[in-house]
């Protein structure tokens, strides 16, 4: 028998596991495991499935559950700690794990048990626009920032991202795990009458709408390098992330999709552009399989030592309540806490406060955001933090000079009408940008907002 054991790739369509599992002929079983870790609080209170977050991820599963029913698979939906799981079903019921290759070294750790207990493991590509092949000339000597990268894979490898498959049709027996395990989804998050913030559903089918959606009934793409900074709105950038992260999407299918699209409209610095950022994406991906732990490290990419900050406890605490005096972090916070989601503009506002402000460790950071984002990716979003504060590829000059945003500027710039910071606190809608600038820069300060909470000259 086979089983699957599916990961960041819930979905049927181009899926290597199932195209595998289908050619084998064998009794098949699919299962989903929710490591009980996530669900665990660490030292500084973060666990890592926020409220917002599991809802995403249970609609991505209840999606994949109905798809697969059709084809009479059932899925499996399982909680506790994967390799205890997986051992326990083997020894009741032998069988060969299909599972997509590991991006973080915590995944890797797994498979490494898993296979000295004697399971046979056998891997697949899923999260990455090109094969190990393709990049194999690349790994060899991994180019030290996104733009050496992006330059070799346009202009002198020029690899072909694969065509994505459709479904294959699932002929063989469908198997049931040999026991159940409660699934303890985080209290309240199934109320369905409560908004999840987030327009867009988890799931297969929510993804495909969306594509076409996005691409060819509202095309939206047209205007994807203009509106991309944006703060609010549906269709500013593509939101596909969410999508790409859980796997309810194959990227080379998102890559193809837009090659479709210019084939029909016509390529322009738009549609160039979105592709551009995938190939961001997957600069990332390989880069955390060729420095594995170091990712992880405050030192990042560095050979330097460094030490990381000591913990300010009370600049934390204002963090984690989205409480820091400053409105427009404080609304980003909000709606990140609230909806699991925020713009590229936001996320680097933030990431540059908590760094250079709140001057905090930049792997809390990573970590807080880990715990919420709806599209929580490990290489995209470790790997955007360490280049923010420096320490990932690319760094300004010495390690840990990072990429620093003037909050005032930026905010005349991208929400001089206030939009976003009304939106998420409406206590604030009867004040002025200038009103919230001066406020901002500790220079007066609004009577019903608290002052900011970190030294006031840095914000200007
Ligand atoms: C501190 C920080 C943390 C981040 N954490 C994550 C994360 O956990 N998961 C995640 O998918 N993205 C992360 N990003 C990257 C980026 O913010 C999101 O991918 C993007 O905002 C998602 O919205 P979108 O799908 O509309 O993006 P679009 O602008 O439409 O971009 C299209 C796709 O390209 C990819 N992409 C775009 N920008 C980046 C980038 N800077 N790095 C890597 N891939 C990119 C994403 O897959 C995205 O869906 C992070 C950025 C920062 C600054």
């Amino acid at each position: 028998m086979n089983l699957i054991w599916l990961r960041n790739d819930l979905r049927l369509h181009d899926h290597p596991g199932f195209a595998m599992a289908q050619q084998q002929q064998q009794p098949v079983a699919v299962v989903y495991i929710l490591p009980q870790h996530w669900l665990q609080a660490d030292q500084f209170g973060l666990d890592r499935l926020a409220k917002a977050k599991a809802r995403f991820l249970r609609a991505c599963l209840i999606d994949l559950h109905r798809n697969l029913y059709l084809q009479n698979i059932p899925l499996q939906i399982l909680h506790g700690d994967p390799v205890e799981l997986l051992q326990r079903w083997h020894k009741k019921q032998p069988y060969n794990l299909l599972t997509h290759s590991v991006q973080a070294p915590e995944e890797s750790q797994w498979l490494t048990e898993l296979d000295a207990t004697g399971i046979e493991v056998t891997t697949y590509e899923n999260q990455t626009l090109f094969s190990q092949q393709q990049m194999q000339p690349l790994l060899q000597q991994w180019p030290a920032s996104f733009s050496q990268f992006r330059r070799q894979i346009e202009k002198r490898l020029q690899p072909e991202v694969a065509t994505p498959q459709p479904p294959v049709p699932l002929t063989q027996p469908g198997q049931e795990a040999p026991y159940i395990t409660h699934v303890p989804w985080p209290a309240d998050f199934s109320s369905a009458r409560e908004p999840s913030g987030f327009h867009l559903r988890g799931g297969e089918s929510s993804a495909e709408n969306w594509l076409t959606h996005y691409l060819w009934q509202s095309r939206a793409i047209a205007h994807y390098k203009t509106t991309r900074n944006q703060l609010c709105g549906r269709e500013y950038s593509s939101q596909l992330s969410a999508f790409l992260a859980w796997g309810c999407l194959s990227v080379r299918k998102v890559w193809h999709a837009i090659k479709d699209y210019e084939k029909t409209h016509g390529a322009d610095e738009h549609s160039y552009w979105l592709g551009f950022e995938l190939l961001w994406r997957e600069y990332f991906h390989w880069s955390l399989r060729v420095h594995g732990h170091r990712y992880f490290r405050y030192q990042g990419l560095s050979d330097q030592p460094l030490s990381p900050p000591p913990l300010n406890n009370r600049h934390w605490q204002a963090w984690q309540q989205a409480a820091t005096g400053v409105p427009m972090i404080d609304a980003g916070l909000i709606e990140l806490k609230q909806t699991g989601f925020c713009s590229n503009r936001m996320r680097q506002w933030l990431a540059s406060f908590f760094i250079n402000d709140l001057k905090l460790d930049w792997r809390l950071g990573a970590r807080f955001f880990e715990q919420h984002l709806i599209d929580f990716d490990v290489a995209s979003n470790w790997g955007n933090w360490a280049y923010l504060a420096g320490m990932g590829h690319d760094p300004r000059g010495q390690p840990g000079q990072g990429r620093y945003f003037a909050l005032n500027k930026q905010l005349r710039q991208y929400d001089p009408e206030l939009q976003h910071i009304h939106q998420w606190l409406p206590q604030l809608k009867s004040h002025s940008l200038e009103h919230i600038l001066t406020h901002q820069s500790g220079e007066h300060c609004l009577p019903e907002y608290s002052a900011p909470i970190h030294c006031s000259h840095t914000v200007a």
